[in-house]
């Protein structure tokens, strides 16, 4: 196993040269942007932004306030103009001096590319881990936090007619349950079946799969948890180093409004009791606490906490790049 690379200050100026690249050095910034806790560090890779009618996500909820808190969603996560949600689609990578480990990947090429989503830009996922300075052959671990298509999309990639494993070097660690509960959907729905053929079984045809049960410490102060409820085997990564804590909570919370309302029923949740009741746990667990929250779909500056306001008003802040 090769040494992982460092963030370094060549990366840094790679990624500039990349912003000079995409033509709009802003907008570019969103493509990668990394963070350190402790001995750990954290990148984040985008597939794409979209914009999402916000009554899609959250069927039931009173969406005036979505607007009332435009003030700290906007214009990152809610755009008041079209009352779209803004979702991104990106992976994570976590680095430490021994592992390189990645966190779902959007929806990859799985799918022919006349059912590629408007702004989805596939073709540069690949170059956009590497100008974070990560080779797929250097990457040691791949976890999903859920089986969802727009997460486990970049487990896989093409090689002529057939799908193969992304990472070739690469221990990929799915839950058990998750992959349970996924196989037996994919008998009857047509639209898992295929993410899953293309984007789960290659994996462990190749023989670099292992099924995992509940919680795992990886070491390195990389330790994955268990948090269903948006899907049945649906896991977060926690990280802990030198006194720093932040968590990869995958999709037990979809926009910050959420940290507001984590009662809201949010349309793709499998077990909608469940979800909430963890929506629920999360954010009390995690306000006005030292923990970095790096949700799975939050684009922008991304990472942020959750802190409550004279009143007790809870709200998700940035944390300042
Ligand atoms: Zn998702």
């Amino acid at each position: 196993m090769r040494r992982p690379f460092a963030i370094s200050r060549r990366h840094l100026l790679a990624s500039a040269a990349a912003s000079f690249a995409f033509g709009h050095g802003a907008r570019a910034a969103e493509y990668s942007r990394s963070w350190t806790f402790g001995n750990v560090t954290v990148s984040k890779i985008v597939e794409m932004s979209a914009p999402l009618p916000a009554r899609r996500h959250f069927p039931d909820a009173p969406l005036d306030v979505l607007d009332e808190n435009a003030s700290w969603l906007a214009p990152h996560f809610y755009d008041p103009a079209t009352k779209n949600d803004i979702s991104t689609y990106q992976a994570y990578v976590v680095r430490t001096q021994r592992i390189v480990l990645v966190m779902d990947g959007g929806y990859g090429d799985f799918l022919p590319s006349e059912a590629e989503r408007p702004g989805q830009h596939r073709e540069s996922f690949v170059d956009n881990l590497r100008r974070a300075g990560v080779a797929p052959e250097q990457v040691t671990h791949v976890i999903n936090s859920h089986f969802h298509a727009d997460h486990i999309g970049w487990n896989t990639r093409r090689d002529g007619e057939n799908r193969v494993p992304m990472y070739p070097k690469a221990r990929y660690l799915f839950d058990r349950k998750e992959y349970d509960a996924t196989a037996t959907a994919a008998a009857t729905n047509a639209g898992t079946a295929t993410a899953f053929n293309a984007c789960v079984k290659p994996v462990m045809e190749a023989g670099v799969g292992d099924l995992i049960d509940g919680d795992l410490d990886l070491g390195d102060g990389l330790r994955i948890v268990a948090t269903p409820g948006h899907t049945p085997g649906h896991h977060s990564l926690a990280i802990a180093s030198k006194g720093r804590r932040a968590i990869l909570s995958g999709d037990v919370i979809h926009n910050p409004i959420e940290v507001l309302h984590p009662e809201w029923t949010m349309g793709f949740d499998a077990d909608k009791d469940a979800a909430r009741a963890q929506r629920i746990k999360f954010v009390d667990a995690h306000t006005d606490v030292d923990v970095t929250i790096l949700a799975a779909h939050f684009g922008g500056p991304t990472a942020g906490k959750i802190v409550s306001e004279k009143g007790g008003k809870r709200v998700f802040r940035t944390l300042v790049p």
